[in-house]
Formats: C-alpha cells, sequence, structure tokens
C-alpha cells in the first residue's frame, strides 16, 4: 500500500512573538506541485484497497472515497500599493461522522482543490486511529507568502474567514496552522471569526500561542507521542527499553523530542542527522557513549540543523547524511522528510533493528515496506506514530470551549493515554489478523469511520 500520508501535517511553530515562521518547501510538497502528479487520486486509492480488504457495501465507499463538502472562494483584497487583487480559496470538509473536521490551512501558489481534498481525506484517517472526536477537513488560499506584506497576509487571512465563516465553527469544524501559515494567522482568524458571530468562541481554532488559547505540551506532544508509542512497543516485544538504543534522522520539533523522551524512558540515543544549510547535504552526528537533548540542542539552530564545529568539540563524531540508518541500534527513528527508507537505503538497515517508528510523514517508500515486512521488524506507520501533534490540538480545543487550560503535566498525561491506547489498537489487530502494522491502522481508521456514517443512518 502507497504510505504517503498526511503529508502536511500541521507544523505547527509558534512563536511567542508572534512573528510569522515560513516553512520550508518539502521533496513531496513538490512533487505535489508537479500538475502530473494527483495526491486525491493516490488518496483514493490507498482508500479503495483497504476498503475492499474490509468488504466495505457501495455506498458506504462511494461516501467515504469523496469529500462531504468542498467549498470554492474569492477572497478580494486591497494591495499595500491601493490596488485590488482577487486571490482564491478553498475549504474541504472529507468527513464529521466522528466529530467537527479538523485539519489545516495552507498558503501556497500551487494550491490545488485536489490537493485541499487529499489532505482532508487523510486527516479524516489521522483523528480516526488515534480515537479523538473529530473528521476530516483542510483548507488554503493559492498565494505565495514571500511576495506578500504581513499586512496582506492579515488581510488574506481575514477574507477567508468572511467567505467561510457560516459553514465552520467550534462545532463544525475546526482548522489549525499548516504550510506557510502560523500561529500570528490563526489569531487573525479567530478575532475576524470572533467579530462576526458576535462571541467569544477561542476553540474555533488551534495552534494558538500561548497566553491566547494556546496549549502547553504542544511543543512537546508529537515528539514524545512518538516515544509513548515505542515504549508501548517495547513492552509487547518483551524488550527492556532502558537497555535499548537508537538512531534518529532529523533535529527538528518531532525529533529534539523524540530523543528527550527517549533517554527520560532510560534509552540511549548515539545517532542523530541532520540537514546543513551550508553544505547542502546532510551529516550524522554519532557519539557511541550517548546523547541528550540537553547537550545537542545547546549547538543546534531554530532549523534543527546542528553546528558541525562545536559538535566535533563536544566529541560527536561527524558521518555522512544516511549513516543514521547503517546503525547497530535496536530501534531507527526518520523523523525528518518523506521518502527516507527506500529500496535503495533500506538494505542498510542492520539486523539489531527491532522497531521503525515514522515521526515523519511518509519517510518509507512502498517498496521499502516489502522488505521491511518480509524482515519481521515492527513498523509503527507515521499517522499514528505523529499523531500527537493533532491530539494536542484537539485538547487545545477542548480547553478552549470550556475555558479552563491544564498544566503542561495534564496535557502530557491526556497523550499518554491517547497515544497509548491507539498504539494498542494497531498492535493488536495486526497480531490477531497477522497483517502488517500500516495495514492495520488504515483498517481500524477507515472501519471506524464507516461505522460512525453507519451509526448515524447515513449510508
Ligand atoms: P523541522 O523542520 O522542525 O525539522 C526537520 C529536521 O529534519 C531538521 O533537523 C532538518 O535539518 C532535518 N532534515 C531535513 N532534511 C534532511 C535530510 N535530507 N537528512 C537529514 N535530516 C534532514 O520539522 P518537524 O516539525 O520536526 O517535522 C519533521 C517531520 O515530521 C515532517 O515530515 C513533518 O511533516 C512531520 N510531522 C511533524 C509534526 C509536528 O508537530 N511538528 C506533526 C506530525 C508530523
Amino acid at each position: 500500500m502507497i504510505n504517503f500520508v498526511n503529508v502536511f501535517e500541521t507544523k505547527l511553530k509558534i512563536l511567542n512573538t508572534g512573528k510569522l515562521l515560513i516553512n520550508k518547501k518539502s521533496k513531496l510538497e513538490e512533487k505535489m506541485a508537479d500538475t502530473s502528479f494527483n495526491p486525491f487520486k493516490m488518496a483514493q486509492q490507498q482508500f479503495d484497497a483497504v476498503a475492499e480488504k474490509l468488504n466495505l457495501d457501495q455506498a458506504t465507499k462511494d461516501l467515504l472515497r469523496t469529500p462531504d463538502r468542498e467549498y470554492s472562494f474569492n477572497i478580494p483584497i486591497r494591495m499595500d500599493d491601493g490596488s485590488y487583487k482577487v486571490f482564491h480559496g478553498f475549504r474541504v470538509q472529507h468527513n464529521d461522522a466522528r466529530g467537527p473536521a479538523k485539519g489545516g490551512i495552507r498558503f501556497h501558489p500551487q494550491e490545488t482543490i485536489d490537493t485541499v481534498r487529499a489532505l482532508s481525506m487523510w486527516m479524516t484517517w489521522k483523528t480516526a486511529v488515534v480515537d479523538i472526536p473529530l473528521g476530516g477537513g483542510k483548507g488554503g488560499i493559492i498565494c505565495d507568502p514571500h511576495n506578500l506584506s504581513m499586512r496582506e497576509q492579515e488581510a488574506l487571512a481575514r477574507g477567508w474567514i468572511r467567505q467561510i465563516a457560516r459553514n465552520i465553527g467550534p462545532l463544525q469544524d475546526v482548522p489549525a496552522p499548516d504550510v506557510m501559515t502560523s500561529g500570528q494567522h490563526m489569531i487573525w482568524m479567530l478575532d475576524e471569526y470572533e467579530k462576526i458571530m458576535g462571541v467569544k468562541a477561542p476553540g474555533f481554532i488551534t495552534g494558538k500561542p500561548l497566553g491566547v488559547g494556546g496549549s502547553l505540551g504542544r511543543t512537546e506532544a508529537t515528539g514524545y507521542g512518538v516515544m509513548y508509542t515505542v515504549r508501548e512497543a517495547c513492552k509487547n516485544l518483551g524488550i527492556d527499553i532502558s537497555k535499548t538504543t537508537a538512531s534518529f534522522q532529523g533535529f527538528g520539533n518531532v525529533s529534539q523530542f523524540a530523543v528527550d523522551q527517549y533517554t527520560k524512558l532510560g534509552g540511549k540515543a548515539i545517532a542523530v542527522s541532520c540537514w546543513s544549510h551550508e553544505d547542502k547535504k546532510s551529516y550524522t552526528y554519532r557519539k557511541l557513549s550517548g546523547v541528550t537533548y540537553q547537550e545537542l540542542i545547546k549547538i543546534t539552530n531554530k532549523f534543527g540543523e546542528i553546528d558541525k564545529a562545536k559538535a566535533q568539540e563536544m566529541g560527536f563524531e561527524i558521518l555522512d547524511g544516511n549513516a543514521w540508518i547503517e546503525q547497530e541500534v535496536d530501534i531507527l527513528v526518520p523523523a525528518a522528510i518523506e521518502n527516507q527508507v527506500t529500496k535503495d537505503t533500506v538494505n542498510f538497515i542492520k539486523p539489531s533493528v527491532k522497531i521503525i517508528v515514522e515521526g515523519a510523514n511518509g519517510p518509507t517508500t512502498p517498496e521499502a515496506d516489502e522488505v521491511i515486512k518480509a524482515r519481521g521488524i515492527l513498523v509503527i506507520p507515521d499517522f499514528l506514530a505523529n499523531s500527537g501533534g493533532v491530539t494536542c490540538s484537539y485538547f487545545e480545543q477542548v480547553q478552549c470551549n470550556m475555558n479552563y487550560f491544564w498544566t503542561k503535566e495534564e496535557v502530557l498525561e491526556k497523550l499518554d493515554q491517547k497515544m497509548t491506547s491507539a498504539f494498542h489498537a494497531v498492535y493488536d489487530l495486526a497480531v490477531s489478523r497477522n497483517i502488517y502494522m500500516r495495514d492495520a491502522a488504515y483498517m481500524i481508521a477507515i472501519s471506524r469511520v464507516a461505522d460512525a456514517v453507519k451509526l448515524r443512518g447515513w449510508v
């Protein structure tokens, strides 16, 4: 099964200063910009394969393979030079049988309705696999924020809300930041929504900065969540996590907190790779005695790039960028970008590896999946492993709706419970049916949504 799921999960970079942070363009994003590649067709193919295995009836298949509702609209705004320009916006609600739709808003020059459709469908499966009472949605505006002033971006954010305010909301559809949007855009959107509705509704949108409705624990959520699933996998496999070693690809938001949680659980992280902007290549930083988040973060910039010279001074071996996958460890954590465990790299994986946990979206290709399957390595698939982010966004919404905020410890404890039970549901199905973890995760997600539409009497 093709496994590029939820490729544009919210890259939540909330800056306390409220400054805009432009997210980098990923390879898959470039692929999506290629007009010959249709992500919606791919999402439908993935769905069709699982629907077949689940024996879904025709009406359920017809309902779930296309979005429930799609909105497409003009957004006219006044530019800084006094002229007027008309932009185009979308919101797609793929399915809301399990609860309000949930998903980000992208500002992207190559945005298409099919990209938004695919991403909204992937959100439906992601919220379902982690069993939070939400559906899937996605939205966007065709624009390039690099060429827009902050005032023009504010006008666009508010204009998007004016066109869609009546069709979204805390009980209908809850947006969030995504590619090239940030906490600042979310606050503008919230403000416009509240003005139109004449109410305070902080649960209308997530990804807000702390102090204006954001949740504690969101920064850590995805990386910690990744390791909560690893902890459970170790228990099931009879492995003592405190005797394990791991190698990580990436040292950005996800990987930093995955390393942190892993060492808190007693594991030894021996290698971390990341990109070097200066050298235009990646390196692996290895210390066989073990590395900690606290040690590495001191020499890492805000883009998750480790300072090579300082790392050398601190006693790290500097290896080739691909060396992270060749380490003699128990656990591999691809947590950088998509398309990394491929037919060309999969055979470098050492026989010592027992678990691969996908912190990134879509790091493993279908060909590599076949090799991993044959070797009996346990894979914790991306849309389960990295669902801590959307789960914490759900917690943000819950806290906002009741206007009462939890401590960080409370947020993380609730996150742990959700991730743990989601992992066990997928693992138990995979074992009982002797199927691959990725297939089991898809089957659980899709059957939960199929059950919800049946119970509601929609089909
Ligand atoms: P980030 O931008 O904060 O960090 C990315 C890291 O990957 C950086 O350390 C960078 O140097 C490294 N990197 C980039 N290219 C590399 C290469 N070729 N080789 C080695 N390292 C490389 O991103 P992030 O927020 O940590 O997200 C990482 C992945 O996780 C992405 O696939 C993202 O879609 C996914 N994800 C993130 C979240 C979240 O909450 N942040 C949630 C779900 C999924």
